[in-house]
């Protein structure tokens, strides 16, 4: 194990025994489920205490994953964009690029621990797809990635790594071919497949334990960030910041700063602005409702449908959010930012230029809100932003959107 990968088994903030954060949360699912959701829920429990598997998460974390994470002081950024200190927390420094693969390390393991020989996933933009099939490569499992035909057909470079990795991608043609679709064919074949099948979630959402295990898979993030803020800046954050597709990359940064007097954001993408549909905002803008198994913020039409939503990155694209983001807005644990196509670009740009790092779009809706509220503060303040992944999947995305790629598009 490593001195510098901080080795923490507690459970804090948990939720109820039925799964509920406040009133989020749950486990709406069907009937077969249940049981293989409880077996799931105790080989968890069971595995978080045992130091063996610890000790292996954190053997991989370190050698395979790169852990830990730089804590990167953005001076010159910090100076042009005046206000307070920006510190990054360098998830992109990662082993396949983004902070997805400590969260498949963790179910990974899980999986083999309970005898799985088959994992499945659900993918929008094909990161988490990605994620997964590298673990199942890792520890020899057959693997199978749901995926909406329509992101298969944007997103074909992550479909061929996927490939590549040995995974076979299902295409999904029902309902609107995307992300939300994938979700329900996954939890389909779950339903028919449990005996050998691990499903890998790729957020802080699902029916419990999901959001519980995924929170604490990825709480290695903040567990180093505090460490690493008290050691290179003497002292925590006044405000951590963390954009919002899912909440992984966001609960694994603020939860280990919580009992802190730290201030939390989440930032959401604007896509073309809260007022219109073309957004991707379920804690500013959805109600409650169930999806993917729990109760929390949902964007629905009038007639109670999932609304389409918009946003430049596909990460950030998803119609509902983890359930204990739900309950930590309700609190008043959690403050709400949101970022438009428009200023996400903006900060992607501004950190490339200013720092020579390009992030991804996800993480740049971080940076807009992170910068927006470090310019309203003093030089003496620091305000630390997860920066979730790199952005070398977004180069095309980026160029059409600056129309350097006017002919290609
Ligand atoms: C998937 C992804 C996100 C959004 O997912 P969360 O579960 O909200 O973290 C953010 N950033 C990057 C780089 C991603 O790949």
């Amino acid at each position: 194990m490593s001195a510098n990968i901080p080795y923490d088994m507690s459970i804090t903030h948990a939720p109820d025994a039925r799964g509920h954060f406040g009133i989020y949360g749950g486990r709406f699912a069907a009937e077969t489920l249940m049981g293989p959701l409880k077996e799931l829920e105790e080989a968890f429990a069971e595995a978080w205490q045992d130091p063996a598997f610890q000790q292996e998460r954190m053997q991989l974390l370190q050698h395979y994953v790169g852990r830990a994470t730089p804590l990167y002081h953005a001076d010159r950024l910090s100076r042009e964009n005046g206000g307070a200190q920006i510190w990054l927390k360098r998830e992109d420094l990662t082993h396949t690029g983004a902070h997805k693969i400590n969260n498949t390390i963790g179910q990974g393991l899980l999986a083999r621990r309970m005898g799985k020989q088959r994992v499945i996933a659900e993918t929008g933009a094909g990161q988490h797809g990605v994620a997964t099939a590298t673990v199942a490569a890792k520890f020899g499992m057959q693997c199978d990635v749901y995926m909406g035909r329509e992101d298969v057909e944007r997103q074909m470079p992550n479909v061929l790594r996927m490939r590549l990795l040995g995974a076979n991608v299902i295409a999904v043609d029902s309902g609107t071919a995307t992300l939300k679709d994938a979700l329900n064919d996954a939890l389909r074949d779950w339903v028919a497949s449990c005996e050998d099948t691990f499903y890998i979630i790729g957020t802080v959402a699902g029916p419990h334990p999901y959001p519980l295990m995924v929170r604490q898979f990825h709480a290695v993030i903040g567990q180093e960030a505090r460490a690493q803020m008290l050691e290179q800046a003497g002292r925590l954050p006044d405000v951590a910041v963390a954009c919002v597709g899912g909440g992984s990359n966001a609960m694994g940064l603020l939860h280990p700063l919580r009992d802190d007097a730290v201030r939390l954001v989440a930032v959401e993408a604007a896509g073309h602005g809260l007022d219109g549909h073309a957004h991707a905002a379920s804690l500013a803008r959805g109600k409650a409702g169930i999806l993917h198994g729990n109760l929390t913020y949902l964007l629905e039409d009038q007639d109670g449908q999932i609304q389409g939503t918009h946003s430049i990155s596909a990460g950030l694209d998803y119609p509902g959010v983890g359930p204990e983001l739900a309950a930590m807005l309700d609190a008043g644990e959690l403050e709400l930012e949101a970022a438009t196509d428009d200023e996400a670009l903006e900060a992607f740009r501004r950190l490339t230029a200013c720092e020579g790092i390009i992030p991804a779009l996800e993480s740049s809706h971080a940076l807009a809100a992170g910068m927006r509220i470090a310019a309203g503060m003093d030089s003496s303040q620091h305000v630390l932003i997860n920066l979730s992944g790199r952005g070398d999947k977004d180069m095309n995305t980026v160029f059409k959107a600056l129309g350097w790629l006017e002919q290609a598009s």
